[in-house]
């Protein structure tokens, strides 16, 4: 049996308050290289625990009537600016039963200033920015038919262009006033245009907002927000990434017309999102809890589209014969939307507005197992997971006292796997003769992905040199390295944490440390 690996412990103590004192234990973990190797076979194993998910039960077997496919959605109205920060409203947004939340007219009780994401104020800040454009075809909000307009379909692809917001606000502002001369020729006044079917439309999507200097007042504007819905705050896992990942922990902007439509998805790796319209007009919003991705993603399988990476708009009769529950509302103009965790939504303008959005990810166990398990089955579809999830519970586990259990029983076996999964590599390779190089992370240091097949790549880093004239270095998985060469001949293996140190706190460290050096053991 090989020797225990915790060779160090340190228990300090930190004055917390007046009286209370709590206890970190930190515990290094070296790995030593002269270990006897007796694993052959490769780590597969899963970074979760079935016995830890927390998964709510949702209507176990009994079909749903027909009336009940149809759920009001979770709303709140905000009597005050208090309310807004009452720890209630976190806990109701982020309860896994309401897979979407509408908070109406926060905006006016928080006294946000949207006027600053008005299509006249973004084209006075930074009227030559950069859009992404979606031409789409302009229908009904529960219909999406094929290209022949013979039948109802998932399937919705749109064609990708580029522009200015300067140049979008032209076009957004000249939609506007053809419909109205429409409208006021058949005498009849709509502040929406959903009548018109088969028009072709653009979509301003996109349109990357993070650079500080360039949108100070509007991303000032949005730390009125209560801290868990910001786009920073330390309770978020976004924050722990490291460094930016556009439009995950930066503010995104879409500018639309009638009938822009952002088809269906989950956020990447299933973390939660914010949105908020600007107006003038309402947008149209379709939302199914999680429980139901699977079943979803069945359907695009049956209409030749992929879940993940393609462009589907449900078609709800469909979803209503599966029993599926589909929450369905509208958002007006200062109404913040929130997604929870998972939830599978599609969207589309009814008026003329402005939206801005951007992901959140709030430490909880349900948001962590949901995040974790997209992390795991985009490995199996080979997409790309924007979200490093390794790198991120050991980043929040350092930086963060995690108070709930059920988050830091989950966080600490997916670093207890990360561990044994470096174990067994560094075993591997060292038992082959292979070198490790040691070469530290500096700050700010990327998260990395395999070159191949865009895996998360931590802590070793198997690396080949494309161009030796331009020193061009290239990150490869294990499997993609031995690929390439089975003997690893031109890859170099770079270690970037010598030690992993872990840093928990209070009653959980004890356990912490006890299973950790028992664990270890066992290897
Ligand atoms: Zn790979």
């Amino acid at each position: 049996m090989n020797r225990a690996l915790v060779k160090k412990t340190i228990i300090s103590e930190r004055k917390v308050g007046e009286s209370e004192v709590s206890v970190f234990i930190i515990i290094y973990l070296f790995f030593s290289s002269d270990r006897e190797v007796n694993i052959k076979g490769k780590f597969r194993e899963s970074y979760l625990l079935p016995a830890l998910s927390i998964k709510p039960v949702l209507h176990p077997d009994s079909p749903i009537p027909r009336e009940k496919l149809n759920p009001p959605t979770p709303s709140i109205y905000l009597e005050s600016k208090r309310d807004a920060f009452s720890p209630v409203l976190l806990q109701f947004c982020t309860d896994a039963k309401n897979p979407v939340t509408v908070i109406r007219g926060l905006a006016g009780s928080l006294r946000l200033n949207l006027g600053l994401f008005s299509t006249k104020s973004l084209v006075e800040a930074n009227g030559e920015h950069a859009v992404e454009v979606r031409t789409q075809v302009q229908q009904p909000a529960d219909e999406n038919w094929n290209t022949a307009g013979s039948a109802q379909t998932w399937p919705c692809e749109s064609s990708r262009s580029h522009t200015t917001i300067a140049k979008y606000a032209q076009y957004q502002a000249s939609s506007f006033q053809e419909s109205l001369q429409v409208h006021i020729q058949t005498s009849t006044i709509f502040i929406s245009d959903q009548k018109s079917i088969g028009k072709i439309i653009k979509f301003g999507t996109n349109i990357d907002l993070s650079d500080p200097k360039r949108w100070k007042p509007q991303l000032q504007e949005l730390l009125k927000l209560p801290a868990f819905m910001r786009v920073s705050s330390t309770d978020n896992m976004l924050s722990h990434v490291g460094h930016t990942i556009l439009g995950m922990n930066t503010v995104q902007l879409y500018m639309k017309v009638p009938g822009s439509r952002t088809p269906g998805h989950q956020e990447n790796n299933n973390f939660s999102s914010v949105n908020i319209n600007i107006g003038p007009g309402d947008c149209e919003w379709f939302a199914v809890h999680e429980h139901y991705w699977e079943a979803i993603n069945d359907f695009c399988e049956k209409h030749g589209v992929d879940y993940l990476t393609g462009s589907w708009w449900p078609v709800l009769e469909d979803l209503y014969q599966a029993n599926i529950p589909v929450y369905r509302f509208i958002q007006r103009p200062g109404d913040l939307v929130w997604i929870n965790a998972g939830t599978v939504h599609w969207v589309q303008a009814v008026g003329w507005c402005n939206n801005i959005a951007w992901n959140v990810g709030p430490l909880n166990p349900y948001q962590y197992q949901l995040a974790l398990e997209r992390f795991e089955w985009n490995e199996v579809k080979k997409v790309k997971s924007i979200v490093p999830m390794i790198h991120v519970s050991w980043n929040v586990a350092r930086t963060i006292k995690i108070t709930d259990a059920n988050t830091y029983k989950m966080i600490r076996h997916c670093l207890l796997q990360s561990m044994k999964h470096i174990q067994i590599l560094r075993d591997q390779l060292t038992a082959a003769g292979k070198k490790i190089s040691y070469q530290s992370r500096v700050k700010d240091e990327p998260a990395y992905y395999c070159n191949e097949c865009d895996v998360e790549v931590f802590n070793l880093l198997f690396v080949t040199s494309e161009n030796s004239s331009r020193k061009t270095y290239v990150v490869h998985c294990e499997d993609c390295a031995r690929r390439r060469s089975p003997s690893m001949t031109g890859v170099v293996v770079l270690e970037q944490y010598r030690e992993c140190a872990l840093l928990m706190s209070d009653s959980l460290s004890l356990s912490l440390s006890l299973s950790l050096s028992l664990s270890l053991y066992l290897f």
